[in-house]
């Protein structure tokens, strides 16, 4: 039998969903913005759940 390596990884917390499309805030602001949902960078903070409910990137995401 082959020896199995125990210390696979499973958490699924620790993603940082930073694959979006963005586009620059504009208007002085240095940070971008989720293209779809328009909420910043800074605000999502690597996750999903912090795109609006109906940002595109976000449903497809939850669809996987
Ligand atoms: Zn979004």
């Amino acid at each position: 039998m082959p020896s199995t390596n125990s210390s696979k990884r499973t958490e699924m917390t620790d993603e940082y969903y930073d694959d979006y499309p963005k586009e620059p805030i504009g208007g002085g602001n240095p940070y971008y913005c989720c293209s779809y949902c328009k909420i910043s960078d800074p605000q999502i903070n690597g996750e999903i759940k912090n795109h609006a409910e109906w940002c595109e990137y976000r449903i497809k995401m939850e669809a996987l």
